[in-house]
C-alpha cells in the first residue's frame, strides 16, 4: 500500500512530525558526539551530492567525513552484523515511517511461513526481538500497526530489511554515529559485497533509498499544504500514534 493510499492521514502526519523531530535530534546528537570525540569543528558541506564519492570537489575536501550505508546498494547480507570491530555492530535497522505501510501482516516483522499473527517470539523474524509492533488504528476494517526498532537489541543481521522489501521496503540499515568509531578503514566497508559503504559529510549523515526519499518529500509537501489549510484552526488531535 502506498503512503498516498493510506487512510492514516492527520494522525499519522502528526506522529511522523514527532518522529522526524526525534530522528533529527538523534542525528544532530550523533554528529555532535562525533565532533566532540574527534575534536573536530563542525563545518557545513557546500555540495549537494549525497555521498563524498559523488562530489566533484572530493579530492580537495578537508571537511569531516563519516561512514554511512547507501540503502540503494545494500543487499542486507549479514556482514554488517559480523564484520564491525565493535562487539555489537554500529549498524542498526531503521524504519522510514513515511514509506511504511503500517501493515498488519508485516513481512519485516513476521516470517513468510509457519507463524501466527501475534507477538510471540516464535512468530518474529527478528532473532533478538528488536522490533516493537504497536497497534495504532483501524480504518475501513483494516488494522494498522507501527514498527519501531529497539537499537540496543538490534544486531544488524538485515533479516527485517530483506523481509520488508517484499512489501514497501521501509526498513533499511544505517551506521549509528553515536556508536561508530569512524575507523579509517571500516572493516565492514572492506567486507561489503555491494560497495554500499561510503563516506558522507559529517553534517548530513543520513542516506535514504530513492523510494524513502520520495516518500519523505511527498509527506513534507502534504504536511506543508495541511499546515496552510489549517492555519488559524485549532488543532484538536490527541497523541501521536
Ligand atoms: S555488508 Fe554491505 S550489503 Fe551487507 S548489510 Fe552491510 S552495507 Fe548491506
Ligand atoms: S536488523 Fe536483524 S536484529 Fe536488527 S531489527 Fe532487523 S531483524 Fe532485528
Ligand atoms: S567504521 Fe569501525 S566502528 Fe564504524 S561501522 Fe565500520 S568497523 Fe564498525
Amino acid at each position: 500500500m502506498s503512503q498516498e493510499e493510506s487512510p492514516i492521514t492527520r494522525r499519522q502526519m502528526l506522529g511522523d512530525a514527532t518522529r522526524y523531530a526525534a530522528l533529527g535530534g538523534i542525528g544532530s546528537l550523533s554528529a555532535w558526539l562525533f565532533y566532540k570525540r574527534s575534536g573536530q569543528a563542525a563545518a557545513a558541506c557546500p555540495s549537494s551530492s549525497s555521498t563524498c564519492g559523488e562530489c566533484s570537489q572530493a579530492a580537495g575536501c578537508r571537511l569531516p567525513q563519516i561512514w554511512q550505508i547507501d540503502p540503494n546498494r545494500c543487499i542486507a547480507c549479514d556482514r554488517c552484523q559480523t564484520n564491525c570491530v565493535l562487539d555489537l555492530s554500529a549498524v542498526k535497522a531503521v524504519n522510514c515511517f513515511a514509506l511504511c505501510g503500517y501493515c498488519d501482516n508485516c513481512t519485516g516483522y513476521f516470517p513468510t511461513k509457519d507463524y501466527v499473527l501475534d507477538t510471540g517470539a516464535e512468530n518474529q523474524l527478528c532473532p533478538t526481538g528488536a522490533i516493537a509492533r504497536m497497534y495504532i488504528d483501524k480504518q475501513g476494517g483494516v488494522p494498522y500497526f507501527e514498527y519501531t526498532i529497539d537499537e540496543s537489541l538490534c544486531i544488524a543481521c538485515g533479516k527485517c530489511v530483506v523481509g520488508c522489501r517484499l512489501m514497501n521496503g521501509s526498513l533499511y540499515l544505517q551506521v549509528r554515529h553515536d556508536r561508530c568509531l569512524n575507523c579509517n578503514e571500516c572493516s565492514i566497508a572492506v567486507a561489503c559485497p555491494a560497495e554500499a559503504f561510503c563516506r558522507v559529510p559529517a553534517d548530513s549523515p543520513r542516506l535514504l533509498s530513492r523510494a524513502a526519499q520520495a516518500a519523505e518529500e511527498a509527506l513534507a509537501r502534504k504536511r506543508s499544504s495541511h499546515d496552510k489549510s489549517s492555519k488559524g484552526i485549532e488543532m484538536r488531535v490527541g497523541g501521536t500514534s
